[in-house]
This record gives structure tokens, sequence and C-alpha cells, in this order.
């Protein structure tokens, strides 16, 4: 799937994880930490394709994703994907193919979700305050680069990085540490869990058993198969998928908060009976 959709698919699931929680487990949250962990699951739904490099030295290529933070981000994706293909150079069995491009590799991996959700809560809870900031700029920066997509175009990656500091800013002054946290952690971990599952529905799949070796293979692509996969950038991804995530997010929102404004107001049909 394209970046748009991938964002917009986390964060429909953590807005309909959110309202879930709510509805069934009683866990509430405030409308500020359902914001947040709305855009990091967001922008974790995108993370995976740092690892499509470009060309650092000319500012060229990369996915979109690489180009939030201009010629910065598109050096991570460099990283990322060199990383990745060592990674996957390293551990390959006989039976994989020889690659030269780390793409849809380790960043597409169940073991990386985990590392994601692990690290950046360990990040936040050995820093603290300063690494809130730093998760939520760089998350928030991938949030607004994938669902915002026209206008991130047109504003260039110096406004992106501008809007995303305002954010990062604005909820290390509201955010609530107990809960934040954590919570910080598993939006990451959710939404690549959400980009991988995006990934395994077009063609070639992800490993995303990686490193459970199957049929000799360390790196077996998993996924529906190929007659049934959703072109990149079709119908089906562009209007029947985004307009379900858009439905599912909108939903929750509503799910979430109306029933709060209703008893506000007293307007509570419920409680008039
Ligand atoms: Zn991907």
């Amino acid at each position: 799937m394209m970046g748009p959709s991938h964002a917009l698919s986390g964060a429909a699931a953590w807005l309909a994880g959110s309202w879930a929680l709510d509805q069934f487990a009683g866990i509430s949250q405030t409308p500020l930490e359902v914001a947040v962990g709305t855009a990091i699951c967001a922008g974790g739904a995108l993370l995976p394709d740092l690892d499509m490099s470009g060309k650092v030295t000319r500012n060229q290529g990369g996915a979109t994703v690489a180009r939030t933070f201009g010629v910065a981000s598109l050096f991570v994706a460099e990283v990322v994907e060199k990383f990745s293909l060592g990674v996957y150079t390293a551990t390959k069995l006989k039976r994989d193919p020889r690659r030269d491009n780390g793409h849809r590799t380790f960043t597409h991996t169940l073991p990386f979700c985990a590392l994601l959700a692990w690290g950046t809560t360990a990040l936040a809870d050995k820093y603290g305050y300063w690494a809130v900031i730093g998760i939520v700029f760089f998350m928030g920066g991938l949030a607004l680069r994938g669902l915002f997509d026209e206008w991130a175009e047109r504003a260039g990656w110096v406004i992106v990085t501008l809007a995303s500091a305002a954010i990062a800013w604005f909820t290390a002054a509201n955010l609530p540490s107990d809960r934040g946290y954590p919570l910080l952690g598993l939006a990451c971990g959710v939404g690549c869990f959400v980009h991988i599952l995006g990934d395994m529905i077009t063609k070639n799949g992800v490993p995303i058993l990686w490193p459970i070796p199957i049929k000799r293979r360390m790196w077996m692509m998993i996924g529906i198969p190929n007659s049934m996969a959703v072109k990149v950038g079709g119908k089906v991804e562009v209007v029947v998928l985004r307009t379900a995530f858009t439905v599912i997010s909108l939903l929750s929102i509503a799910g979430l908060f109306i029933p709060g404004v209703l008893e506000r107001l007293n307007l509570d049909v419920w409680a008039s009976k």
C-alpha cells in the first residue's frame, strides 16, 4: 500500500482499539491521549518503509516517508536500508535469494515490531520528558506526512518539521507521565504491525515470521496469493480501503466522545428513562 493508506490504517486501528477498550474493558482515555496515540500509531504504520532509500547526496528518491524531514530522514532511510540488508545477508539460508536492497526485509518482521515498541518505551522511561518530545516529534512528523499527503507535499519538509515540533511541544507539556509513556511504545508497535498486515495483502508479501525457518528459507515471503493481491495505488486501495479506514476512524471517534458530550449536556437519552 502507499503511504497515506498505511497511515490511515494505523489511525483507524488505534481509534477502533481505543473504542473497544473503553467499551469492553472500561479503560477510558482523555481526548489528548487518544489524539497522541492515534498520531503515533499512524506514524508507526509508515515507519517500516523507512527502509526505502534514495540518493542522499543528490536529495532524490526514497519512499514518501523518507522525505518527511528532508535530507535528514533520507539519510536515516539509507542507514535503515543498509542495516536491514545486512541482517538479511547475515541470516539468509541457501534457498533465500541474494539481494542488493534491504526493502521489505528486517523492518517488515514481527521481531522488529516488538523491538520498536520495547525500544520506544525504554527510551521514554530512561530519559523521560526529552525522549517523549523526540518520539512524538519524529512519529508525529511521519503521521503528518502520511495523513496529510497533499498538504505536506505542497508545504515542504521545513513546514512539516516545524508543525511536528509544535505538536511535540504541546504533547510533552500536557501528557500525564504515568500512562503516557507505555502508551507511546504500544502505539508504535501496533502501527508497525498494521503496516505489515497492509503489505501482506499486496503482491509479494512480507517476511513477517523471520527468524523462523520455513521450507529451508529464513526469509519466506508471506501474504495472500498474488492473484488476489491488492494492487498498490489501485482502485481497491485508494477508494475501498481508504474509505473503510476513514469510516472506522470516524465511527470510533463518535463512539468514544459523543456519549461524554451528551452526558455533559444532560441530554443522555438512557439516563432519562
Ligand atoms: Zn512496507
